[in-house]
């Protein structure tokens, strides 16, 4: 994190710098307790350092928004400052890892039981229906996004700030990461749209139950091939019939065939556990 972050932490006392969590495109995460209520907090930087006024303009546009957003399966923006060079963002610290983890560990080839997985897949489709509802579009859904507490509450976080950066940067960005969930639709080169997102929770959906990702080649031309091509292997047995439907709507090749996160509560899958 830049001289600015920690010299705004220092000299207010306000925060006390507990460790870095990471490092992403734009920037890094570091965790933070605050000394008012002695809770822990992250703070994300984002570099702007190369773009344009504009791109400030939308990212700062995009945090109204998200500040708008209050649900208990979101990641709570709580503040965010900017200086010469970086956008900072104040948020909840999720504590218990991401999706991404929790497959990988499971990997030792033992599937998680259908009842965890709707749990997590549940509480996913809330979050996302919640943003949408807002008409707010996600547009990086993907395990690694997907955070959990030690109580097992999912938290998505990682909303389209970065992507914000991504229409100026496109070049560092295509680099960074394989586009494991992007839509046939976006593959082909179309705008990004409520549906692709619900293509992601569907790969999510898809990677729970496999522990592998729903499509994957060795480069990304042959992962586009595979994308748009759209087939997927069948889980396995011991899941219902239901679920399997399920995952055939969401990666529905026609994007205006693939149910709203609000039908897709409404499925009877997760109905029941509706308050
Ligand atoms: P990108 O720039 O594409 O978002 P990234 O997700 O790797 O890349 P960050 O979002 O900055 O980068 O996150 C860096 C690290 O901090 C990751 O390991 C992420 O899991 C962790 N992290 C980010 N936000 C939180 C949070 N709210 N709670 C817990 N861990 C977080
Ligand atoms: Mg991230």
């Amino acid at each position: 994190m830049s001289d600015s972050a920690h010299s705004l932490s220092n000299d207010q006392e306000e925060y006390q710098f507990v460790r870095v969590l990471g490092r992403g495109a734009f920037g890094e995460a570091a965790l933070y307790r605050k000394a008012e209520d002695n809770s822990l907090v992250v703070w994300k930087e984002i570099n702007l350092h190369r773009s344009s006024k504009n791109v400030e303009d939308s990212a700062l546009h995009e945090i109204e928004i998200l500040s708008l957003l209050n649900h208990d399966n979101i990641v709570t923006y709580y503040n965010h400052y900017i200086d010469d060079e970086s956008l900072f963002i104040e948020m909840e610290y999720a504590n218990g890892g991401t999706l991404h983890d929790k497959i990988r560990i499971q990997e030792s080839g033992q599937l998680l039981d259908e009842e965890v997985v709707l749990w997590y897949f549940y509480q996913l489709v809330s979050a996302v229906a919640h943003i949408h509802d807002f008409d707010v579009i996600h547009r990086d859904i993907k395990t690694l996004n997907i955070f959990l507490t030690k109580s097992e509450i999912v938290k998505l976080g990682d909303f389209g700030i970065s992507k914000v950066l991504d229409g100026e940067n496109r070049l560092a960005t295509s680099i960074v990461g394989t586009p494991y969930y992007m839509s046939p639709e976006l593959v082909r080169g179309e705008p990004y749209d409520l549906k692709s997102d619900i293509w992601a929770v569907g790969c999510v959906l898809y990677e729970l139950l496999t522990l592998s990702k729903t499509f994957n080649a060795t480069n990304q031309l042959r992962l586009a091939a595979e994308i748009v091509r759209g087939e997927i292997k069948d889980i396995n047995e011991k899941y219902s019939e239901e679920i399997t439907e399920l995952i055939h709507l969401l990666l529905h090749k026609d994007p205006n065939q693939r149910p709203s996160m609000m039908e897709t509560l409404k499925n009877p899958l997760l109905s029941s556990r509706r308050e």
